[in-house]
Formats: C-alpha cells, structure tokens, sequence
C-alpha cells in the first residue's frame, strides 16, 4: 500500500519552513529533504510497508520511500 502524505504549499516568501509538508514530522537529518531535523520539505512523500505488503502491524513495519541520503 502506497500512501500519500500532504502537498506542499507554496514558498511565497522565501520562509524555508513555510517550504515543508504540513503535518510531518521527520527526525531523518541525513535526508536531503530534511529541514532543521524535524520538518520535511520534499513536494510529496510514499510510505511504504517495510516488507512490501499492503499491511503493517506497528510503525516501525513502516518507512518513507521519498528519502535521499545527502551526496
Ligand atoms: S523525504 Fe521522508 S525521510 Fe526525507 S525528510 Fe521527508 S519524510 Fe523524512
């Protein structure tokens, strides 16, 4: 199961956190979407279950599939 999170509102002032996904919260500071170890600012994110079934038991059966390590 794919699940899709949010779109992004528009960067009218050039406020970095007014660029991030309302309502997520991410932790992951080694993504290049990641704003401040906290926000995310990708345009969308997928979620996917871990083992690629459509059903998860507990978050930690989940993960973003968005993520990029930072070259
Ligand atoms: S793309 Fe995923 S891992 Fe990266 S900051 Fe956004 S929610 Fe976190």
């Amino acid at each position: 199961m794919n699940i899709f999170l949010g779109t992004r509102k528009n960067n009218t002032g050039g406020d970095r956190m007014a660029n991030t996904l309302p309502g997520v919260k991410c932790t992951v500071k080694n993504c290049k979407f990641n704003e401040g170890g906290r926000l995310c600012s990708a345009s969308a994110i997928e979620v996917n279950v871990d083992n690629g079934g459509d059903s998860a038991k507990q978050s930690r059966e989940t993960n973003c599939h968005t993520f990029q390590p930072h070259m």
